[in-house]
Protein backbone atom coordinates (compact mmCIF):
# COMPACT_ATOMS: atom_id res chain seq x y z
CA UNK A 1 0.00 0.00 0.00
CA UNK A 2 1.63 3.65 -0.45
CA UNK A 3 -0.03 6.41 1.20
CA UNK A 4 1.46 10.04 0.24
CA UNK A 5 0.73 13.14 3.08
CA UNK A 6 0.34 16.36 2.02
CA UNK A 7 0.71 18.95 4.76
CA UNK A 8 -0.96 22.12 3.46
CA UNK A 9 -0.24 25.46 5.38
CA UNK A 10 2.04 28.79 4.54
CA UNK A 11 2.69 28.99 8.20
CA UNK A 12 4.46 25.37 7.82
CA UNK A 13 6.60 26.97 5.29
CA UNK A 14 7.26 30.40 7.24
CA UNK A 15 8.21 28.46 10.33
CA UNK A 16 6.11 29.71 12.48
CA UNK A 17 4.29 26.06 12.94
CA UNK A 18 6.11 23.36 13.55
CA UNK A 19 4.81 20.65 10.83
CA UNK A 20 4.07 17.87 14.04
CA UNK A 21 1.49 16.04 12.04
CA UNK A 22 4.08 14.70 9.75
CA UNK A 23 5.66 12.93 12.59
CA UNK A 24 2.40 11.94 14.11
CA UNK A 25 0.75 10.49 11.33
CA UNK A 26 3.51 8.40 9.96
CA UNK A 27 4.10 7.05 13.55
CA UNK A 28 0.40 6.21 13.67
CA UNK A 29 0.07 3.90 9.94
CA UNK A 30 3.38 2.55 11.27
CA UNK A 31 1.41 1.54 14.09
CA UNK A 32 -1.29 -0.01 11.76
CA UNK A 33 2.02 -1.60 9.84
CA UNK A 34 1.76 0.82 6.83
CA UNK A 35 4.03 3.52 6.08
CA UNK A 36 4.06 6.24 4.55
CA UNK A 37 5.46 6.49 0.87
CA UNK A 38 6.25 10.61 0.66
CA UNK A 39 5.67 13.24 2.04
CA UNK A 40 5.26 17.22 0.70
CA UNK A 41 4.24 20.09 2.42
CA UNK A 42 2.76 23.29 0.97
CA UNK A 43 1.59 26.55 0.98
CA UNK A 44 -2.09 27.53 1.24
CA UNK A 45 -2.17 28.53 -2.77
CA UNK A 46 -4.74 26.60 -5.00
CA UNK A 47 -1.77 25.96 -7.76
CA UNK A 48 0.38 24.22 -5.01
CA UNK A 49 -2.38 22.20 -3.59
CA UNK A 50 -3.39 21.59 -6.54
CA UNK A 51 -0.35 19.84 -8.16
CA UNK A 52 0.87 18.15 -4.57
CA UNK A 53 -2.71 16.50 -4.92
CA UNK A 54 -2.40 15.68 -8.12
CA UNK A 55 0.92 14.51 -7.99
CA UNK A 56 -0.13 12.33 -5.15
CA UNK A 57 -3.29 10.52 -6.43
CA UNK A 58 -0.96 9.73 -9.65
CA UNK A 59 0.57 7.34 -7.76
CA UNK A 60 -0.61 6.46 -4.20
CA UNK A 61 -3.59 4.42 -2.64
CA UNK A 62 -4.32 6.96 0.01
CA UNK A 63 -3.46 10.51 -0.12
CA UNK A 64 -4.18 12.29 2.91
CA UNK A 65 -4.52 15.72 3.02
CA UNK A 66 -4.28 17.86 6.19
CA UNK A 67 -5.09 21.68 7.26
CA UNK A 68 -7.37 24.20 5.53
CA UNK A 69 -10.38 23.53 6.07
CA UNK A 70 -11.54 26.00 8.14
CA UNK A 71 -13.38 28.92 7.56
CA UNK A 72 -11.18 31.70 6.66
CA UNK A 73 -10.10 32.76 3.19
CA UNK A 74 -6.81 30.99 3.08
CA UNK A 75 -8.70 27.59 4.07
CA UNK A 76 -9.50 26.21 0.68
CA UNK A 77 -8.26 22.55 0.41
CA UNK A 78 -12.02 21.50 0.13
CA UNK A 79 -12.78 24.05 -2.96
CA UNK A 80 -9.56 23.02 -4.72
CA UNK A 81 -9.62 19.25 -4.48
CA UNK A 82 -13.59 19.63 -5.28
CA UNK A 83 -13.28 21.83 -8.11
CA UNK A 84 -10.22 19.59 -9.50
CA UNK A 85 -11.76 16.06 -8.80
CA UNK A 86 -15.27 17.38 -10.77
CA UNK A 87 -17.19 16.96 -7.66
CA UNK A 88 -20.12 19.21 -6.94
CA UNK A 89 -20.34 20.54 -2.80
CA UNK A 90 -23.80 20.45 -1.12
CA UNK A 91 -25.11 21.67 2.05
CA UNK A 92 -24.86 18.74 4.64
CA UNK A 93 -27.70 20.44 7.15
CA UNK A 94 -26.23 17.18 9.33
CA UNK A 95 -23.01 18.34 9.60
CA UNK A 96 -24.15 22.58 9.99
CA UNK A 97 -26.40 21.00 12.86
CA UNK A 98 -23.29 19.67 14.39
CA UNK A 99 -21.08 22.94 14.01
CA UNK A 100 -24.14 24.80 15.56
CA UNK A 101 -24.31 22.54 18.40
CA UNK A 102 -20.75 23.24 18.57
CA UNK A 103 -20.98 26.93 19.18
CA UNK A 104 -24.51 26.87 20.98
CA UNK A 105 -22.71 24.41 23.91
CA UNK A 106 -19.98 27.18 24.19
CA UNK A 107 -22.36 30.05 24.19
CA UNK A 108 -21.10 31.37 21.43
CA UNK A 109 -22.68 33.10 18.09
CA UNK A 110 -22.35 30.87 15.15
CA UNK A 111 -20.22 32.90 13.15
CA UNK A 112 -21.68 33.07 8.80
CA UNK A 113 -18.07 32.07 7.43
CA UNK A 114 -18.57 28.83 9.27
CA UNK A 115 -20.93 27.58 6.79
CA UNK A 116 -18.59 26.64 4.19
CA UNK A 117 -17.69 23.65 6.74
CA UNK A 118 -21.03 22.49 5.97
CA UNK A 119 -20.07 22.22 2.35
CA UNK A 120 -19.62 18.37 1.36
CA UNK A 121 -18.13 16.92 -2.48
CA UNK A 122 -20.78 15.43 -3.25
CA UNK A 123 -20.25 10.89 -3.00
CA UNK A 124 -17.80 12.04 0.00
CA UNK A 125 -17.80 10.28 3.53
CA UNK A 126 -18.07 12.85 6.67
CA UNK A 127 -15.34 12.32 9.36
CA UNK A 128 -17.30 13.70 12.24
CA UNK A 129 -15.00 16.66 14.25
CA UNK A 130 -15.69 16.31 17.84
CA UNK A 131 -13.22 18.42 19.48
CA UNK A 132 -14.31 21.51 15.97
CA UNK A 133 -16.54 22.44 13.59
CA UNK A 134 -14.88 21.59 9.82
CA UNK A 135 -15.52 17.82 9.56
CA UNK A 136 -12.83 15.51 8.06
CA UNK A 137 -13.71 14.23 4.21
CA UNK A 138 -13.34 10.56 2.59
CA UNK A 139 -13.25 10.20 -1.22
CA UNK A 140 -12.88 7.32 -3.13
CA UNK A 141 -11.52 8.41 -6.49
CA UNK A 142 -12.67 6.36 -8.62
CA UNK A 143 -12.41 5.97 -11.53
CA UNK A 144 -8.83 8.44 -10.80
CA UNK A 145 -8.29 10.49 -13.48
CA UNK A 146 -4.77 11.04 -12.26
CA UNK A 147 -3.70 7.26 -12.11
CA UNK A 148 -2.46 5.64 -15.45
CA UNK A 149 -5.42 3.05 -15.74
CA UNK A 150 -7.77 4.92 -13.72
CA UNK A 151 -6.81 3.24 -10.35
CA UNK A 152 -8.85 4.19 -7.80
CA UNK A 153 -7.08 6.04 -4.43
CA UNK A 154 -8.81 7.21 -1.30
CA UNK A 155 -8.32 10.63 -0.48
CA UNK A 156 -8.81 12.31 2.87
CA UNK A 157 -8.57 15.35 4.10
CA UNK A 158 -8.55 16.58 7.83
CA UNK A 159 -8.44 19.56 10.02
CA UNK A 160 -5.15 21.59 10.77
CA UNK A 161 -5.31 21.50 14.28
CA UNK A 162 -3.59 18.64 15.83
CA UNK A 163 -6.31 18.50 18.99
CA UNK A 164 -8.98 17.98 16.21
CA UNK A 165 -6.81 15.98 13.79
CA UNK A 166 -5.42 13.09 16.24
CA UNK A 167 -8.61 11.79 17.67
CA UNK A 168 -10.39 12.07 14.43
CA UNK A 169 -7.28 9.99 12.55
CA UNK A 170 -7.81 7.32 15.70
CA UNK A 171 -11.79 7.43 15.08
CA UNK A 172 -12.09 7.47 11.74
CA UNK A 173 -9.40 6.96 9.45
CA UNK A 174 -7.68 4.26 11.13
CA UNK A 175 -10.60 2.07 10.82
CA UNK A 176 -11.29 3.44 7.00
CA UNK A 177 -7.63 2.19 5.99
CA UNK A 178 -7.81 -1.70 8.30
CA UNK A 179 -11.34 -1.69 6.23
CA UNK A 180 -10.04 -0.69 2.69
CA UNK A 181 -6.29 -1.78 2.62
CA UNK A 182 -6.58 -4.89 4.76
CA UNK A 183 -2.60 -6.18 5.71
CA UNK A 184 -2.15 -9.79 4.50
CA UNK A 185 -0.64 -11.95 6.74
CA UNK A 186 -0.49 -10.90 10.44
CA UNK A 187 1.07 -7.66 11.52
CA UNK A 188 2.02 -6.73 15.95
CA UNK A 189 3.61 -3.68 17.12
CA UNK A 190 4.13 -3.08 20.22
CA UNK A 191 6.10 0.47 21.77
CA UNK A 192 7.40 -0.04 25.24
CA UNK A 193 8.25 3.56 26.78
CA UNK A 194 11.04 3.59 29.01
CA UNK A 195 13.23 6.22 31.53
CA UNK A 196 16.49 6.26 33.31
CA UNK A 197 18.65 4.53 30.89
CA UNK A 198 20.27 5.43 27.70
CA UNK A 199 19.62 4.50 24.22
CA UNK A 200 22.67 2.34 24.03
CA UNK A 201 22.43 0.94 27.30
CA UNK A 202 18.78 0.03 26.20
CA UNK A 203 20.40 -1.36 23.19
CA UNK A 204 23.00 -3.61 25.11
CA UNK A 205 20.77 -4.67 27.66
CA UNK A 206 18.14 -6.11 25.33
CA UNK A 207 19.63 -7.14 22.20
CA UNK A 208 21.48 -10.14 22.91
CA UNK A 209 18.57 -11.67 24.65
CA UNK A 210 15.94 -10.85 21.83
CA UNK A 211 18.54 -12.06 19.21
CA UNK A 212 16.26 -14.91 18.29
CA UNK A 213 13.14 -12.80 17.70
CA UNK A 214 15.49 -10.08 15.24
CA UNK A 215 17.24 -13.21 13.49
CA UNK A 216 13.38 -14.49 12.45
CA UNK A 217 12.68 -11.34 11.00
CA UNK A 218 11.30 -9.05 13.91
CA UNK A 219 12.41 -5.35 13.97
CA UNK A 220 13.53 -4.06 17.20
CA UNK A 221 13.81 -0.41 17.31
CA UNK A 222 15.02 2.47 19.81
CA UNK A 223 13.66 6.06 20.07
CA UNK A 224 15.79 8.37 22.10
CA UNK A 225 13.15 11.22 23.52
CA UNK A 226 14.34 13.97 25.92
CA UNK A 227 14.80 11.76 29.42
CA UNK A 228 13.20 8.61 27.92
CA UNK A 229 13.64 5.69 25.12
CA UNK A 230 10.88 4.20 23.39
CA UNK A 231 11.81 0.12 22.61
CA UNK A 232 9.71 -0.97 19.52
CA UNK A 233 8.66 -4.33 18.01
CA UNK A 234 7.31 -4.93 14.75
CA UNK A 235 6.84 -8.46 13.60
CA UNK A 236 5.11 -9.35 10.18
CA UNK A 237 3.70 -12.98 9.78
CA UNK A 238 0.78 -15.41 10.90
CA UNK A 239 3.08 -15.86 14.09
CA UNK A 240 3.55 -11.76 15.30
CA UNK A 241 1.31 -11.24 18.08
CA UNK A 242 3.28 -14.29 19.58
CA UNK A 243 6.83 -12.71 18.58
CA UNK A 244 5.90 -9.58 20.11
CA UNK A 245 4.41 -10.88 23.36
CA UNK A 246 7.62 -13.05 23.70
CA UNK A 247 10.10 -9.96 22.70
CA UNK A 248 7.90 -7.33 25.64
CA UNK A 249 8.21 -10.49 28.13
CA UNK A 250 11.79 -10.70 27.88
CA UNK A 251 12.35 -6.79 28.11
CA UNK A 252 9.88 -6.59 30.86
CA UNK A 253 12.06 -9.55 33.00
CA UNK A 254 15.43 -7.57 31.48
CA UNK A 255 14.36 -4.01 31.85
CA UNK A 256 11.54 -3.95 34.42
CA UNK A 257 13.11 -1.21 36.85
CA UNK A 258 13.44 1.21 33.68
CA UNK A 259 9.78 0.42 31.73
CA UNK A 260 6.99 2.71 32.91
CA UNK A 261 4.50 2.64 30.28
CA UNK A 262 3.70 1.50 27.05
CA UNK A 263 2.21 3.32 23.47
CA UNK A 264 1.21 6.83 24.14
CA UNK A 265 1.83 6.81 27.99
CA UNK A 266 3.79 9.54 29.56
CA UNK A 267 5.17 9.43 33.04
CA UNK A 268 2.43 12.26 34.32
CA UNK A 269 -0.52 10.21 32.44
CA UNK A 270 0.75 6.82 34.25
CA UNK A 271 1.09 8.44 37.69
CA UNK A 272 -1.90 10.34 37.63
CA UNK A 273 -3.57 6.49 36.65
CA UNK A 274 -1.98 4.65 39.72
CA UNK A 275 -2.26 7.25 42.10
CA UNK A 276 -6.15 7.38 40.95
CA UNK A 277 -5.59 4.07 41.09
CA UNK A 278 -4.65 3.56 44.75
CA UNK A 279 -7.12 6.46 45.66
CA UNK A 280 -3.98 8.50 46.96
CA UNK A 281 -3.62 12.21 46.44
CA UNK A 282 0.01 14.26 45.56
CA UNK A 283 1.28 17.41 46.65
CA UNK A 284 3.94 19.53 44.86
CA UNK A 285 7.09 21.42 46.58
CA UNK A 286 8.70 23.10 43.30
CA UNK A 287 11.94 24.85 43.44
CA UNK A 288 14.16 25.31 40.17
CA UNK A 289 11.34 23.42 38.00
CA UNK A 290 8.89 26.79 38.52
CA UNK A 291 6.12 24.54 38.43
CA UNK A 292 7.02 22.71 35.41
CA UNK A 293 5.73 18.93 37.00
CA UNK A 294 2.82 20.82 38.07
CA UNK A 295 2.21 21.68 34.53
CA UNK A 296 2.45 18.34 33.31
CA UNK A 297 0.41 16.55 36.10
CA UNK A 298 -2.50 19.34 35.05
CA UNK A 299 -2.21 18.35 31.36
CA UNK A 300 -3.77 14.79 32.29
CA UNK A 301 -7.38 14.59 32.55
CA UNK A 302 -8.23 13.39 35.53
CA UNK A 303 -5.50 15.19 37.71
CA UNK A 304 -8.12 16.62 40.13
CA UNK A 305 -8.23 13.48 41.79
CA UNK A 306 -5.04 13.12 42.49
CA UNK A 307 -3.04 16.80 42.98
CA UNK A 308 -4.10 18.24 46.05
CA UNK A 309 -1.88 21.17 45.76
CA UNK A 310 1.71 22.66 43.82
CA UNK A 311 3.46 24.85 45.55
CA UNK A 312 6.43 27.01 43.67
CA UNK A 313 8.55 28.06 46.41
CA UNK A 314 11.72 29.72 44.79
CA UNK A 315 12.73 31.95 47.52
CA UNK A 316 14.08 30.92 50.58
CA UNK A 317 11.80 32.98 52.01
CA UNK A 318 8.11 31.26 50.50
CA UNK A 319 10.02 27.76 51.45
CA UNK A 320 9.82 28.98 55.06
CA UNK A 321 6.40 30.87 55.12
CA UNK A 322 4.94 28.75 52.76
CA UNK A 323 6.25 25.33 53.57
CA UNK A 324 7.45 25.06 57.08
CA UNK A 325 11.30 24.95 55.95
CA UNK A 326 13.34 25.63 59.42
CA UNK A 327 15.25 28.46 58.75
CA UNK A 328 18.16 26.92 60.48
CA UNK A 329 18.09 24.36 57.87
CA UNK A 330 18.56 26.82 55.09
CA UNK A 331 21.13 28.39 56.93
CA UNK A 332 23.19 25.51 57.37
CA UNK A 333 22.82 23.42 54.36
CA UNK A 334 21.68 26.05 51.82
CA UNK A 335 18.64 25.89 49.59
CA UNK A 336 19.90 23.25 47.30
CA UNK A 337 20.36 20.39 49.71
CA UNK A 338 19.32 17.32 50.96
CA UNK A 339 17.52 18.22 54.14
CA UNK A 340 15.72 21.26 52.40
CA UNK A 341 14.11 19.06 49.57
CA UNK A 342 12.94 16.62 52.85
CA UNK A 343 11.86 19.81 54.48
CA UNK A 344 9.90 20.92 51.52
CA UNK A 345 8.31 17.51 50.35
CA UNK A 346 7.24 17.06 54.07
CA UNK A 347 6.02 20.47 54.77
CA UNK A 348 4.23 20.16 51.11
CA UNK A 349 2.61 16.62 52.18
CA UNK A 350 1.47 18.00 55.15
CA UNK A 351 -0.09 21.60 53.88
CA UNK A 352 -1.47 20.54 50.94
CA UNK A 353 -3.14 17.11 53.32
CA UNK A 354 -1.92 14.75 50.43
CA UNK A 355 -0.17 11.19 50.76
CA UNK A 356 2.63 11.72 49.06
CA UNK A 357 4.87 14.81 48.08
CA UNK A 358 7.67 15.35 45.66
CA UNK A 359 10.00 17.95 46.08
CA UNK A 360 12.85 19.76 43.76
CA UNK A 361 15.79 22.51 44.94
CA UNK A 362 18.03 22.85 42.26
CA UNK A 363 20.64 24.91 40.60
CA UNK A 364 19.59 25.40 36.83
CA UNK A 365 22.55 27.67 36.14
CA UNK A 366 23.79 28.77 34.17
CA UNK A 367 25.16 31.03 36.69
CA UNK A 368 25.11 30.05 40.54
CA UNK A 369 27.29 26.87 40.90
CA UNK A 370 30.05 25.95 43.10
CA UNK A 371 32.32 23.22 43.10
CA UNK A 372 30.83 21.16 45.87
CA UNK A 373 27.21 22.13 43.98
CA UNK A 374 27.64 22.66 40.55
CA UNK A 375 25.52 23.74 37.92
CA UNK A 376 22.79 21.26 37.58
CA UNK A 377 22.60 20.10 40.39
CA UNK A 378 19.27 19.06 42.01
CA UNK A 379 17.94 17.60 45.22
CA UNK A 380 14.48 15.82 45.79
CA UNK A 381 12.65 14.15 48.41
CA UNK A 382 9.58 11.85 47.87
CA UNK A 383 7.98 12.23 51.30
CA UNK A 384 5.12 9.66 52.08
CA UNK A 385 3.17 7.13 54.43
CA UNK A 386 5.92 5.79 54.89
CA UNK A 387 8.56 8.15 54.91
CA UNK A 388 11.09 10.25 53.22
CA UNK A 389 13.59 9.45 50.97
CA UNK A 390 15.72 11.73 49.30
CA UNK A 391 18.10 11.21 46.21
CA UNK A 392 19.93 14.02 44.10
CA UNK A 393 21.47 14.39 40.26
CA UNK A 394 23.54 16.75 38.47
CA UNK A 395 21.44 17.61 35.44
CA UNK A 396 23.41 20.09 33.26
CA UNK A 397 21.61 21.07 30.59
CA UNK A 398 19.74 24.72 29.05
CA UNK A 399 16.95 25.79 31.82
CA UNK A 400 14.60 24.08 29.79
CA UNK A 401 15.82 20.73 29.05
CA UNK A 402 17.19 20.76 33.02
CA UNK A 403 13.26 21.11 34.08
CA UNK A 404 12.13 18.29 31.61
CA UNK A 405 14.73 15.79 32.92
CA UNK A 406 14.14 16.48 36.31
CA UNK A 407 10.51 16.25 36.54
CA UNK A 408 10.85 13.02 34.62
CA UNK A 409 13.14 11.95 37.35
CA UNK A 410 10.81 13.33 40.04
CA UNK A 411 7.68 11.17 38.48
CA UNK A 412 9.81 7.89 37.62
CA UNK A 413 11.10 7.96 41.56
CA UNK A 414 7.75 8.49 42.59
CA UNK A 415 6.04 5.41 40.49
CA UNK A 416 8.42 3.46 41.08
CA UNK A 417 8.25 3.95 45.06
CA UNK A 418 4.66 3.35 44.64
CA UNK A 419 5.17 0.01 42.72
CA UNK A 420 7.05 -0.77 45.58
CA UNK A 421 4.70 -0.17 48.45
CA UNK A 422 1.64 -1.71 46.54
P1 LIG B 1 -9.08 26.07 11.25
O1 LIG B 1 -10.54 25.79 11.31
O2 LIG B 1 -8.46 26.17 12.64
O3 LIG B 1 -8.71 27.18 10.33
P2 LIG B 1 -7.95 24.31 9.23
O4 LIG B 1 -8.36 22.91 8.93
O5 LIG B 1 -8.29 25.36 8.23
O6 LIG B 1 -8.48 24.68 10.67
P3 LIG B 1 -5.32 25.36 9.11
O7 LIG B 1 -5.95 26.71 9.03
O8 LIG B 1 -4.52 24.90 7.96
O9 LIG B 1 -6.41 24.26 9.44
O10 LIG B 1 -4.43 25.24 10.42
C1 LIG B 1 -4.97 25.63 11.68
C2 LIG B 1 -3.89 25.55 12.72
O11 LIG B 1 -3.55 24.17 12.94
C3 LIG B 1 -2.55 26.19 12.32
O12 LIG B 1 -2.52 27.56 12.61
C4 LIG B 1 -1.58 25.43 13.18
O13 LIG B 1 -1.56 25.96 14.47
C5 LIG B 1 -2.18 24.04 13.20
N1 LIG B 1 -1.56 23.23 12.16
C6 LIG B 1 -1.89 23.18 10.86
N2 LIG B 1 -1.10 22.34 10.18
C7 LIG B 1 -0.24 21.81 11.08
C8 LIG B 1 0.84 20.88 11.00
N3 LIG B 1 1.19 20.32 9.85
N4 LIG B 1 1.49 20.58 12.15
C9 LIG B 1 1.14 21.16 13.30
N5 LIG B 1 0.14 22.04 13.44
C10 LIG B 1 -0.54 22.39 12.36
MG1 LIG C 1 -7.66 27.51 8.75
Amino acid sequence: MTIELINTGSELMLGRVLNTHQQWLCARFADLGRTVTRQVAVPDGSADIENAVREGLSRADLVVTTGGLGPTCDDITRERIAGMLGLVLHHDPAVEAQIRSYFVGRGRPVPERTKVEAMVPEGALVLPNRHGTAPGLAIRVDPNPFREGGRASWLVMLPGPPRELRPMFDTEVAPLVLREFPLEGGFACRTLKTTGIGESYMEELVSGPLRHLTDAGMDLGFCARVGEVDVRFVARGPAAAAVVAEAERITRGLAAQYIFGEQDDTLESVLVRELARRGQTLALAESCTGGHIANRITNVPGASAVLNAGFVTYANAAKVSVLGVPESVLRDHGAVSEPTARAMAEGARRVGAADWAISVTGIAGPSGGTSTKPVGTVHFAIAGPDGTEAFHQVNAFDRETFKYITAQQAMSRLLRRLAAVC
